[in-house]
């Protein structure tokens, strides 16, 4: 962990820089990393879409409140989320046809 941001330069405190909003971890680049960053980038899968979908299956109404009044970082994003359930949805029709 640096004092000053990697990214902009500006002094950092805490675990991410108030300027730009990188994260002051420094990982190593290796396999792991890679494979975060394949999740990350392509599905976002690394947090929140497994407790979205159980959130809104047992608690529709409570996570969809929570949600609107600002709560969002444990959520998965709503449009992301319906277009990888489209996605899915698709493959399952395709394949099944
Ligand atoms: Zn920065």
């Amino acid at each position: 962990m640096s004092d000053t941001c990697l990214n902009c330069g500006m002094p950092v405190e805490g675990k991410y820089c108030s300027n730009c909003g990188q994260s002051t971890e420094e990982h190593t680049i290796n396999f792991h990393f890679l494979w975060h960053d394949v999740q990350h980038g392509l599905f976002h899968f690394d947090k929140g879409i497994l407790f979205t979908v159980k959130e809104l299956f047992t608690r529709p109404g409570h996570s969809i409140r929570e949600y609107i009044r600002g709560k969002r970082v444990q959520y998965f994003k709503p449009v992301s989320l319906v277009l990888i359930l489209a996605a899915v949805y698709a493959f399952y029709f395709i394949t099944s046809t």
